[in-house]
């Protein structure tokens, strides 16, 4: 029986693989956190949307998406932000199409963070039910008034600002949005 060198926990390693079961999850759990990964979980999960809606097939590959995506939109200022927040969900970059009633072409697409999208496609979150799943923060008007806001989301909405900056000013990588300044209700 072969033994991980990987890690010194003494697992056998699996029959396919020179490392050990918790090893490989570990390599996984890395991969899906890199801009590789992420396009890739975004790809796949736009052919099994199109199959099982019966839509036309993703008219690009896995790594034209990827190029796309981070020459071609923000994808990479999303990417940077999750990982500065240590992989909150809530910003973890995602893909939409433009128009729903066409297929997945890189002319129907747009990159948004994962709270954008849910907000978008109308779900609870968007009316604020879903608070444990949202990032609320305090937004202070320059006269000095507070507003509390269930979402950053739902706070971009209402001061006509992105959902981007919010967050940049709530990290102290920005002084302002949309005239305010911005403050995690929580300590991140
Ligand atoms: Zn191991």
């Amino acid at each position: 029986m072969k033994i991980c060198n990987k890690c010194d926990a003494g697992n056998e390693v699996m029959h396919y693989r020179k490392i050990c079961k918790a090893c490989y999850r570990q390599e996984v759990l890395d991969y899906k956190k890199t801009v590789k990964g992420v396009v890739s979980v975004i790809y796949h999960n736009q052919i099994n949307n199109t199959r099982k809606r019966g839509m036309e097939d993703v008219s690009y590959t896995q790594s034209e998406l990827q190029d796309f995506l981070v020459d071609e939109t923000n994808f990479m200022e999303l990417y940077t932000a999750w990982v500065s927040s240590d992989y909150l969900k809530d910003l973890k970059p995602s893909v939409d199409r433009d128009d729903d009633y066409k297929s997945y072409s890189l002319d129907n697409i747009q990159v948004m963070t994962q709270e954008e999208h849910f907000a978008k496609s109308g779900l609870d979150r968007v009316e604020g039910f879903n608070l444990k799943a949202s990032t609320p923060v305090y937004g202070i008007a320059q006269d000095g008034s507070v507003t509390e806001y269930f979402s950053i989301h739902e706070a971009a909405r209402q001061t006509n600002s992105h959902y981007t900056n919010i967050w940049n000013v709530c990290m102290g990588n920005r002084k302002s949005a949309a005239k305010h300044k911005w403050r995690f209700k929580y300590e991140q």
